[in-house]
């Protein structure tokens, strides 16, 4: 999934937002500093169109110098990253998302940092073409067995081995888990949407 459908698959609740890696938060000079610029816009925008209590499950890990796990990436980004950006005269307040790898078509035109505000429609239709409502609607599922409305949801859990790849449950926890056979930074949105798809078809 790239940036923007990662958001969207989080703010439609596909995705459980504790499965991402971490955010590694750096403190120096009395700032607060990211270098995972993705999810750091992906938190953003989460915030910004009121999915509080997803932004708010993301992972974040604060560490300083004296931290060994990130001792390069801290060094990087002290005697590196910040300089680079500070020679480009970028106050490191805002990110450009975009890349010249992917497609910009997610973007706002205004502002590469931030989604297009019709982003959700846009991922429907553009990148799935199927409609918003079809997309909306992917997640819910009726359970049988509690008889609720649930929502089917994609989490990396288990050993270290199953945390390589997604399994599809169900909110409330009932039926069995359906894994995904692809590495899970491989897996596209249009992928989650078949397999939620067959998901469903397959139960009785
Ligand atoms: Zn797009
Ligand atoms: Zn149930």
């Amino acid at each position: 999934m790239n940036v923007a459908e990662t958001y969207v698959a989080l703010a439609l609740g596909l995705l459980d937002p504790c499965s991402l890696p971490p955010m590694v938060i750096f403190l120096y000079d009395n700032q607060q500093w990211c270098r995972d610029t993705r999810r750091l816009a992906i938190a953003r925008a989460l915030e910004d169109n009121g999915y509080h209590n997803v932004s708010k499950a993301m992972q974040v890990i604060y560490a300083n110098e004296n931290n060994e796990q990130y001792q390069k990436q801290y060094d990087n980004l002290i005697n590196e990253r910040i300089p680079a950006m500070e020679r480009k005269k970028f106050n490191g307040k805002n990110v450009k998302i975009s890349d010249k790898k992917g497609s910009t078509c997610c973007f706002n035109n205004q502002c590469m940092s931030l989604f297009r505000d019709d982003i959700i429609e846009h991922v429907a239709i553009e990148h799935l073409h199927i409609t918003p409502n079809d997309l909306v609607s992917l997640g819910e599922y009726y359970c049988e067995e509690c008889g609720t409305l649930t929502q089917l949801q994609l989490v990396r859990k288990g050993s270290k081995k199953q945390r390589k790849s997604y399994t599809i449950q169900r909110e409330c926890g009932c039926g069995d888990d359906q894994r995904i056979e692809l590495p899970w930074q491989q897996v596209s949105l249009s992928t989650v949407c078949d397999e939620l798809r067959e998901y469903k078809e397959n139960q009785p």
